[in-house]
């Protein structure tokens, strides 16, 4: 069987690991050089990680499993070839797990907003901040990145920090009782927070807001979106909201394309009246299912449906907020032993990481 994976990200990267197991001829197509760890990318703006905490070069890690590595962006894909920058690339069967990128909403000025998308863009950012050593941030966002960025910055810098929400609380995906207790520990950390606030413009010197109002700034960190990677948006596969569509088996859900997975940030998984959370509990999680299900193929045996575990409705979250604390949620209920949350956190980021290093 040959097997390309399209991303090597937190999907796609743990998808090759487990199927290096396998007797599959495996090709990894990355544009990147390294496996990157978001979850850690607030702490890196607060210096509490280095780059080395954060990521795996994929190169040695791919190697050493007998994977092909082709360091390019995947253009485009038909029902048994991936078409690269500079080649074309066949398969038997695929795996697309491409991420996602950050949406501005068509906002004017949001393109030259501050990120931690990427661990360039946070790189940058945390070099403007060193070098700009501003009185007053902006943090566009208060979903877990936005909370994340906001508590880090508060604790590591003397600046004035404002998160601000379009919807009436922060972390508003989640259940009230876990806003309202991240809201009373943001306030704690003296972060202002501004909810019910529409950003409509965004200047090099403030932010503007749709009741009229703005707000003077030196950065602005923008968090508030995602949205699919341009070869998602190429692809002819079925999409809810841009996203692909996958069956419960997490194959495309077109019979077209019966040969093709789509996993992680990259799909709309909606089994059983659920919806899968965008996380990398969920990333991780897919990679596994699917693998398992290439085995299935591979010895002709029935695939097995898909469990979503971190659903919309009831998400699955470890929060680090600053300090070297964090919470735990588990759908409605929020885990507040803050010490203990945060070494279980860095731990699970930290030793995701580690399982690519040669
Ligand atoms: C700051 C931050 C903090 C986070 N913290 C947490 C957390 O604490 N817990 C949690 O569960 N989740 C967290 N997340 C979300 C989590 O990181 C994502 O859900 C997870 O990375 C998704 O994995 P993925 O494999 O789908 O995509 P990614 O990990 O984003 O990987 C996608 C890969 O595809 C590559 N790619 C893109 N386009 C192409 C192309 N055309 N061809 C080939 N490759 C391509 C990209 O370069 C990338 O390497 C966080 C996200 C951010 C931004």
């Amino acid at each position: 069987m040959r097997l390309v994976v399209i991303g090597g990200g937190i999907g796609g990267a743990e998808s090759v690991r487990l199927a290096s197991s396998l007797s599959t001829d495996i090709t990894l197509i990355e544009p990147k050089k390294r496996l990157e760890c978001q979850a850690l990318y607030p702490e890196y703006l607060s210096g509490k990680v280095d780059i080395e905490d954060i990521c795996a070069e994929l190169s040695p890690f791919c190697s050493k499993l007998g994977v092909e590595f082709v360091n390019e962006r995947a253009l485009g894909i038909t029902s048994n070839e991936v078409i690269t920058e500079r080649d074309e690339v066949e398969f038997d069967v695929a795996i697309v797990a491409v991420g996602t990128t950050q949406n501005f909403f068509g906002i004017e000025g949001g393109e030259k907003t501050f990120s931690v998308h990427t661990l360039e863009e946070t790189i940058k950012t945390k070099r403007e901040l060193d070098r700009r050593n501003p009185s007053k941030i902006v943090i566009v966002g208060s979903g877990l990145t936005g909370v994340e960025v906001s508590c880090e910055l508060a604790e590591s810098l003397e600046a004035e920090i404002y998160i601000v929400e379009l919807m009436e609380r922060v972390l508003p995906t989640f259940h009230p009782r876990v806003s309202s207790y991240v809201e009373k520990v943001l306030k704690k950390r003296g972060v202002h927070m501004l909810v019910s606030k529409e950003v409509v413009k965004i200047h090099d010197d403030k932010v503007e807001f749709s009741d009229g109002t703005s707000l003077e700034c030196d950065m602005v960190i923008w968090t508030a979106g995602i949205r699919p990677v341009p070869f998602v948006d190429s692809t002819p596969f079925p999409k809810i909201k841009g996203w692909i569509k996958v069956d419960d088996f997490l194959r495309v859900d077109d019979e077209n394309y019966s040969s093709i997975f789509a996993i992680g940030d990259n799909s709309w998984v909606e089994i059983d009246g659920k919806i899968a959370t965008k996380t990398a509990i969920e990333a991780e999680r897919q990679a596994k299912h699917t693998v398992k299900n290439l085995e299935m193929m591979m010895k002709d045996e029935k695939l097995k449906k898909y469990k979503i575990k971190a659903s919309m409705d009831s998400p699955i979250a470890l929060i680090s907020l600053g300090c070297e604390c964090a919470i735990g949620v588990y759908g409605g209920l929020c885990i507040r032993i803050p010490k203990l949350v945060y070494k279980y956190k860095k731990w699970i980021d930290t030793s995701f990481v580690k399982k690519f290093k040669s």
